[in-house]
């Protein structure tokens, strides 16, 4: 019989914790900052795409999760920024439905706005609130991801959807920023890992490092324990 997967685990990139803010950041351009901060983290160290996320609760403007783009490091198609913070703030939280809790309510600050994959984590999600840098005209434009089918109105669906509890959107916040990260990333040479497109985008020699066939350029990010599983 064939060998099957039992579980698997996605974690941010080593060096994860040096990265976190020393002081609370209060205002939507703060936090912003800091995940376009993230992002480019993210590429320099080669963790994955140009992309970061942060959900922080909206009250105390408490740090809750990070996320880092962890598609190609961690061989899942579902590791988009937005995935992961969300996923890690779920556990962090120890609340698979953010807004469950009536006296806490958690926002995600996204360099991007959210694919169709990651739209439909965000209306499930439990978040009260999405903050948006860089449009998907953007990320298409400057770094060729294909971020899918998105309904048009979107936004406007998470912002009235009764009788489940709205989510406000708040869209441009420090978007040229995060545009410069996406620019970084085309110009790099690091993959577009869109399904198809992998193949002809693939900028470096896989295979050597097992059977798993995670590629060497990648591999540096891959020695945390921290993520979820
Ligand atoms: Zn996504």
């Amino acid at each position: 019989m064939m060998n099957l997967t039992e579980s698997f685990t996605i974690s941010l990139p080593c060096g994860w914790k040096q990265q976190l803010p020393d002081h609370l950041l209060l205002t939507d351009e703060e936090k912003m900052l800091f995940v376009i901060d993230l992002a480019r983290w993210n590429v320099q160290a080669h963790g994955g795409g140009p992309f970061a996320a942060a959900v922080f609760e909206q009250k105390t403007g408490q740090l809750i999760s990070i996320g880092v783009n962890r598609v190609v490091s961690g061989l899942c198609s579902l590791a988009h920024a937005e995935a992961v913070a969300l996923a890690l703030a779920q556990q962090t939280a120890q609340q698979y439905d953010l807004s469950s809790k009536r006296e806490r309510s958690f926002e995600l600050v996204t360099s991007g706005q959210p694919c169709i994959q990651c739209f439909g984590m965000v209306w499930w999600s439990g978040v009260r609130r999405l903050v948006v840098a860089a449009r998907s005209t953007d990320i298409e434009r400057l770094a060729g991801f294909d971020e899918g089918p998105i309904p048009s109105d979107w936004a406007e669906s998470l912002s009235s959807r009764s009788p489940l509890p709205p989510v406000e959107v708040l869209m441009d916040v420090c978007r040229e920023q995060a545009c410069e990260v996406l620019t970084e990333y085309a110009v790099s040479g690091q993959p577009n890992y869109s399904p198809g497109r992998s193949q002809a985008n693939w900028g470096f020699r896989i295979g050597s490092t097992g059977q798993s066939g995670r590629s060497e350029y990648f591999s540096k990010g891959l020695c945390c324990a921290d993520g979820f599983t």
